[in-house]
């Protein structure tokens, strides 16, 4: 049976690397009825955090990967001293200070074959001797990975490649201590668009940070799948029972992969426009009250119908709010050239005043209804529509870009948009008038 184990230090947060190696450690596993487990690496009592850690679980939890088993190493230090007598009591150890130290051989090579970056060959010479226990009474890291990664039996040692180093000095240790060698997979870092290694400079990198601005887990694991590896077509988007089943580490990439905002994005739209309505609309609701543009009480069949409106138009579920804000709230911020392009002009005004006055005349309000006295209305002035409609797009929503401008005008309700109009025609009336009497002085 192969298992696999992802192995975070909880000395910070869950982000994008660690969680896609998770990802491909529970793949795998999940894959070939395999054993996944979850260890959590706090040796370092000084710099692991609680907060850290239940972060770590709660993403975990959240992107769907489950572990079959968990370990924490604070709690198995008995384990790593008895290993670290058994070398000291063969003399292949020794004791400075308080610490133990692994006396590395000389004259010797060590060879890793890497299911990725096939066989690589280091001489010992340039390996200084090992810590296995620190002064403290604490484990170093690359003598306790290799006690645990040996008793629980792991197979595959799926990891980014920013681990290589480390590699020869655990062989060394397994050979050491007399432990089956499993095999290597050092998976190609992720970068940043610029090419050098992804960091906060290019954006968000914990998992919680996507998971609060409404990224969906789904299209988050989605997304990562593809940093690394790909399915051997063109496909772009599987869902997880997908990924399982075509998963194999053969496929995995020898380049590093970029991150890239906008496939992510784009892969998230996928998700949200075919999610169901009612689920996606729960989902938004607590985004748009922490924004203040709904309360604890509000329309939910007028709120799914603008969902349904913008569901191809945004991204994330905190981008909905952004791009909808004017439904909700009357401080609508207008676009300058907008404003100067299309609502300048005395014809404008007075475009804008006959649609207004034509709204507050409807006595029914449905999208036909708005649409057809529109059209009338452009008839009878001898007027295009774009004369129309791009002065009324910028009055209602602040800027030149929105779904189909009768369904806006429509989600809005005949009393804001007709409220709405006025105080633009006020507005630019004042404006003009006070351009007037500047310019009579
Ligand atoms: N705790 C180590 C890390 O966070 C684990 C490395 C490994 O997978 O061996 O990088």
């Amino acid at each position: 049976m192969n298992v696999v184990r992802f192995a975070p230090s909880p000395t910070g947060f869950l982000h994008i690397g660690g969680a896609r190696t998770c990802l491909f450690n529970w793949l795998f596993s999940r894959s070939t009825k395999g054993k996944f487990i979850l260890r959590i690496e706090d040796t370092d009592l000084s710099r692991s955090r609680k907060e850290y850690l239940d972060e770590i679980l709660n993403s975990l939890q959240w992107l769907g990967l489950d572990w079959d088993e968990l370990y924490y190493q604070s709690e198995r230090f008995d384990i790593y001293r008895e290993y670290a007598q058994k070398l000291l009591d063969s003399g292949a150890a020794y004791k400075e200070e308080n610490a133990v130290i692994y006396r590395i051989p000389k004259e010797h090579s060590v060879k890793i074959y890497d299911l990725v970056h096939g066989e690589i060959t280091i001489d010992t010479e340039h390996i200084k001797d090992q810590v296995l226990m620190k002064s403290d009474g604490s484990p170093a890291y690359n003598f306790c990975c290799v006690v645990d990664d040996a008793l629980m039996g792991v197979t595959h040692i799926i990891r980014g490649d920013d681990h290589i180093p480390n590699t020869p000095k655990q062989i060394i240790l397994y050979e050491a201590l007399g432990f089956k060698l499993p095999k290597f997979v050092h998976i190609p870092m992720i970068l940043g668009e610029d090419k050098s290694r992804m960091s906060k400079r290019h954006g968000a990198t914990a998992i919680s940070e996507y998971r609060r601005q409404g990224y969906l887990p789904q299209a988050v694991v989605n997304y990562l799948s593809l940093l690394g590896w790909s399915p051997g077509n063109d496909r772009e988007i599987f869902s997880q029972q997908t990924l399982v089943k075509d998963f194999s580490l053969k496929r995995l990439n020898k380049t590093a992969a970029v991150f890239d905002i906008n496939k992510l994005n784009w892969i998230n739209g996928q998700y949200i426009k075919n999610m169901e309505l009612e689920k996606l609309t729960e989902l938004i609701v607590p985004y748009l009250k922490e924004k203040g543009h709904i309360g604890e009480t509000y329309d939910q069949q007028w709120l799914s119908g603008l969902i349904k409106l913008y569901k191809t138009r945004f991204c994330t579920l905190e981008h909905f709010g952004e791009l909808s804000g004017f439904f909700f709230t009357d401080t609508v911020h207008y676009d300058e050239a907008a404003v100067k392009q299309f609502l300048s002009t005395p014809a404008a005004v007075e475009n804008l005043e006959q649609f207004k006055n034509m709204l507050s005349k409807l006595v029914s309000y449905d999208v036909k209804t708005i649409e057809n006295a529109a059209r009338a209305l452009m008839e009878t002035m001898g007027i295009q529509t774009g004369d129309m409609i791009h002065p009324v797009r910028v009055a209602l929503t602040g800027g030149t870009v929105s779904p189909g401008i009768f369904e806006v005008i429509h989600f809005l309700g005949k009393e804001k948009a007709v409220q709405r109009l006025e105080t633009v025609i006020k507005k630019i009336r004042t404006r003009a008038e006070m351009f007037d009497k500047l310019s009579g002085i």
